[in-house]
């Protein structure tokens, strides 16, 4: 049975963005995020990151690995396991750099998600529109990446909220009606 999964942006919404940074030892939880993944952590957990550092040539795709493998060992250490992890090294031309979907069915093909059931978490409204195109619900974090605003019907968040806390709080309280008719 395709079940549900949350989708997570990297840079701003799972850690801290440091632009282009590749060097695990500066990686670091957003505020609000080890709390968040812990009430979370019965949906397969999914990183949905666009890595344009590669196709600019900031840093070769292999750097990406480190980076994962410590995203990997963060979440092990707070009993948290991470189903999996996308990125998209292109810059353009692509099906998978967001606000494209690509990402999105590929995860959805190998680990039989329904996405009309998924949400994802992130804090641009490329984000937003990604998760929309995909047939997701979406929950934006306001956290001061996005600055352009372009409210338009195809990437209107479904909730605003401050951290990653208050988005996994909202999703809590959206299941436990269905729970409470068990
Ligand atoms: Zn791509």
């Amino acid at each position: 049975m395709p079940h549900p999964a949350i989708f997570l942006d990297k840079d701003g919404t799972l850690i801290e963005d440091i632009p282009y940074n590749v060097d695990p030892d500066r990686i670091t939880f957003t505020q609000g995020a080890i709390a968040a993944l812990k009430l979370l952590s019965d949906y397969p957990l999914i990183v949905i990151s666009n890595q344009s550092g590669v196709a600019r040539g900031y840093f070769p795709e292999s750097a990406l690995i480190p980076v994962m493998q410590k995203i990997h060992s963060m979440l092990n250490e707070i009993g948290v396991e991470l189903c999996d992890f996308y990125y998209c090294p292109h810059l353009a031309h692509c099906n998978c750099r967001k606000p494209k979907p690509g990402m999105l069915h590929q995860a959805a093909l190998d680990h039989d998600i329904d996405l009309s059931q998924s949400w994802f978490f992130g804090v641009i409204l490329k984000d937003v529109a990604a998760g929309r195109a995909a047939g997701c619900r979406s929950i934006l974090i306001d956290n001061g990446n996005e600055t352009e605003w372009q409210l338009q019907s195809d990437r209107l968040p479904h909730h605003i909220v401050s951290n990653l806390h208050e988005a996994a709080q909202i999703i809590l309280a959206i299941r436990q009606p269905s729970l409470q008719r068990l």
